[in-house]
């Protein structure tokens, strides 16, 4: 890919990642593969060594940009309650705590913060009693953003350190750009200014086979529910590595990314990419929670160090 070019939208060119996309999808193509980091290109090895598997070219890079050690998180239902069974509601927030919080599961984040654990709080989630959008594209998910916290709605939380993520009821369509969800698009996330605010947000597709027999978003699991947790994970995840990757993209300034491949592409990406459409198992599966609650459903993260995907791990990735 070129250069992005001085007059050109810097997102209709080749730009960092900062989606979940379904394997094999228009999307993951759309996007996977013409990722590339703004401005210069990092220059690749010339030769990988004998006998040397090539992932380590995959491996995430710090750019100086923000990282949140201590996050917060709160998961906003678009929609009403007559869009959602209340046992998904409780699913999704119990399982997306129990992810983030999970001791296994930040032994490989850690990597990506050396000198100190990481924590994740869990804020209550909010239900909103809207009609359900049919569909809904990145300008109305930093509209409804800015309306929740216009409106006092977004609560008490440290704005800085926080991620709202807003999902998406059952059949109502996620879109970036030229990308869509029933293309394969699961999620992505994101940030919008307000005045010298930043918010900082995920949207996030309740990934199903619909009616019609197409498939919106990335169906992992056996439930939906599930699906959701594995793109909160996702996307969460790369808040924390890689807070402000829009600015980094408007802005086209590499300095304001936080870990992320050579490629331009965050902690959640290659490991889908990796796995494919035959294998998805492979990276989308439920472990068992580090204090023996029971089973989380994620999406496994890359990690540097293995050169890939990588599960829960008992002690810490070094960084
Ligand atoms: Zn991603």
């Amino acid at each position: 890919m070129s250069e992005l070019t001085a007059s050109g939208d810097p997102r209709s060119i080749g730009y960092a990642m900062r989606i979940q996309a379904r394997p094999g999808s228009a999307v993951e193509r759309r996007w996977y593969g013409h990722s590339q980091l703004p401005g210069t290109r990092w220059a690749m090895p010339k030769a990988i060594a004998t006998g040397v598997q090539p992932a380590p070219l995959d491996d995430l890079i710090f750019h100086g940009g923000k990282t949140v050690r201590q996050m917060g998180f709160r998961n906003v239902y678009l929609g009403s309650g007559a869009d959602w069974a209340p046992s998904d509601i409780q699913f999704i927030d119990a399982a997306s705590k129990l992810a983030m919080q999970d001791s296994h599961l930040n032994n490989v984040m850690v990597q990506y913060f050396p000198g100190g654990p990481l924590a994740c709080d869990a804020i209550a989630s909010l239900l909103l009693s809207e009609a359900k959008p049919a569909e809904l594209d990145e300008p109305g998910v930093q509209a409804k953003i800015v309306e929740l916290f216009n409106a006092g709605k977004l609560g008490q939380a440290d704005l800085g350190s926080t991620i709202f993520n807003l999902l998406l009821p059952p059949g109502t369509v996620l879109t970036l750009d030229d990308s869509s969800s029933v293309a394969g698009l699961g999620g992505y996330h994101g940030s919008v200014h307000v005045g010298n605010t930043t918010l900082y947000y995920s949207a996030n597709v309740y990934s199903q086979v619909l009616p019609n027999g197409t498939e919106n978003g990335i169906v992992a699991f056996d439930a939906s529910w599930k699906n959701v947790v594995a793109t909160l994970y996702h996307e969460m995840n790369e808040f924390r590595t890689d807070a402000d990757v829009n600015d980094a993209i408007h802005q086209n300034d590499n300095d304001l990314l936080g870990w992320m491949s050579r490629q331009g592409r965050e902690c959640g990406d290659q490991p889908i990419f990796a796995a494919g459409a035959q294998h998805l198992n492979l990276v989308f599966q439920e472990v068992l929670a580090s204090d023996g609650s029971g089973r989380i459903p994620v999406q496994f993260m890359y990690s540097n160090g293995v050169h890939g995907a990588e599960g829960p791990v008992d002690q810490p990735d070094a960084p």
